[in-house]
């Protein structure tokens, strides 16, 4: 696959090596003997004949609860589109994603390579979020000031945050040899965390010192969750990202005999080992209910009988409690954004036939992305999944036509006219599932790319 990194040593490794325990140590090895040092590594794309270099960045992160220096690659500022698509440095066209439907300004790619992106709410604990009429406020000047008088959002909420997160981690993205590795949490964390590293939110914070991954199995977890604890304080909110294991309300009766209270409570997978109790006001259980049916529908059956799995992120103002001798970390919830994926791949999906999809590419060996959609609303153009092997150096375009209502089907118009006139007839693929529910078109075949030699296994 694409992630064959070239040292300038001459040595070859692959990007995906950080992810696996055993090869960890080798890869922060070539990488540290890389920062700071010039020529660059590069990985396999080629500009104008020549490659194309990557930047070394430094961080730090928790291994057996120590703190210990760690590198990972980034790509050169505004070089994202000259990837190709089947590199992990590659940015997909954002008019090829929801990304397109925010206002200028909103994500913006600094001259060092960083993302800078103005959040709906501030990360200070002062900060509220801004009512949903300034929002709409602004909405109405930006269609005033634009011809076409599409709205576009003016800020970035909890759920447009969460699909950055996954799309600049490239865990929106599968090729087969990335195998199990999406199963193992602690190399997700780190691959999200390193995302978030370049992520700048507020007044110039990396978002990473404000976000907490939780998850099961994982022995530095908790341990980082209680140094973001220490460095939120009481003026900071911290984002807590994990999978979703339950989401529920429940009732407490104050000691003392004071009136009973409803709250909403979620706890992430792997909660119990970090001591961690995620609690918002009782409205939030039918606010969410509304705002994400299926996520909520499926944290109501048996784990067993869940066909999804439902990253969530929470932005929450924290207290810690000493009891016994016993401390516990209470998170209580502003927001929430859920977000369904395949339980094996992590991948999005936004419909049980999207899911089929995404099971059956997995099961014939594909490698695809999956644009995600950010804030947009319905009119966006962009496709459900993109091929990654296939000839098209741009990458194949997938459609998965759900619905058959007219104004559904005028959408669909839209669409099929752009991907035959950008792409030629024939030459993207679509499932109509209204007239055939239970069988898909084939999907078009994959080309091996040549890769450079390297130690496979
Ligand atoms: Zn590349």
């Amino acid at each position: 696959m694409g992630d064959w990194i070239t040292f300038p040593n001459g040595k070859k490794a692959r990007r995906a090596w950080d992810s696996e325990p055993r090869r960890v140590p080798a890869w922060q090895a070539l990488l540290r003997a890389s920062h700071d040092v010039v020529p660059r590594p590069f990985c396999n794309c080629r500009h104008q004949g020549r490659n194309l270099e990557l930047v070394v960045r430094r961080s730090t992160r928790k291994e057996q609860g120590r703190p210990v220096e760690a590198y990972h690659l980034a790509r050169m500022p505004n070089q994202g589109g000259l990837h190709y698509v089947d590199c992990p440095f590659h940015q997909s066209d954002p008019r090829h994603s929801g990304q397109s439907g925010y206002a200028t300004g909103v994500v913006r790619e600094t001259p060092d390579g960083h993302v800078r992106v103005a959040l709906r709410r501030g990360l200070a604990v002062r900060d509220t979020a801004r009512t949903p009429s300034t929002i709409e406020r602004d909405l109405q000047k930006e269609r005033a000031s634009k011809k076409e008088g599409r709205p576009r959002q003016s800020r970035m909420t909890e759920l447009g945050l969460l699909h950055l997160l996954w799309e600049r981690s490239g865990t929106n993205a599968w090729h087969p040899a990335i195998g199990h590795v999406r199963t193992w949490w602690p190399g997700v964390r780190q691959r999200v965390l390193n995302a978030a590293v370049d992520i700048i939110v507020g007044k110039g914070n990396p978002l990473a010192e404000h976000l907490a991954m939780i998850g099961y199995g994982d022995a530095d977890g908790p341990a980082l969750l209680r140094d973001k604890v220490q460095t939120c304080g009481n003026n900071w909110r911290i984002l807590l990202l994990g999978k979703v294991d339950s989401l529920g309300t429940i009732t407490s009766q104050k000691s003392g005999g004071g009136a009973a209270r409803q709250y909403t409570a979620l706890r992430f997978d792997g909660a119990k080992d970090y001591h961690l109790y995620v609690t918002a006001d009782d409205s939030w259980f039918s606010r969410l209910s509304r705002r994400f049916p299926r996520s909520v529908e499926a944290l109501q059956k048996e784990r067993s009988e869940r066909q999804i799995s439902v990253i969530g992120l929470v932005t929450a103002t924290i207290k810690i409690r000493r009891e016994a001798g016993k401390v516990s970390i209470w998170a209580w919830a502003d927001d929430i954004a859920l977000m369904e994926v395949d339980p094996t791949t992590l991948i999005p999906v936004e419909s049980s036939y999207e899911l089929r999809v995404t099971q059956a590419l997995c099961g014939e060996n594909r490698a695809f992305t999956k644009p995600l959609r950010f804030d947009a609303t319905g009119d966006v153009v962009h496709p459900d999944f993109i091929l990654t092997d296939t000839q098209d150096v741009r990458g194949t375009p997938m459609e998965v036509y759900g619905r058959d209502d007219e104004a559904y089907l005028a959408r669909k118009a839209v669409k099929d006219a752009y991907y035959n006139a950008t792409f030629g007839l024939d030459k993207w693929w679509s499932w109509d599932v209204q007239s055939s529910p239970d069988r898909w078109p084939d999907f078009p075949p994959a080309v091996i790319r040549p890769q450079p030699g390297g130690d496979h296994d």
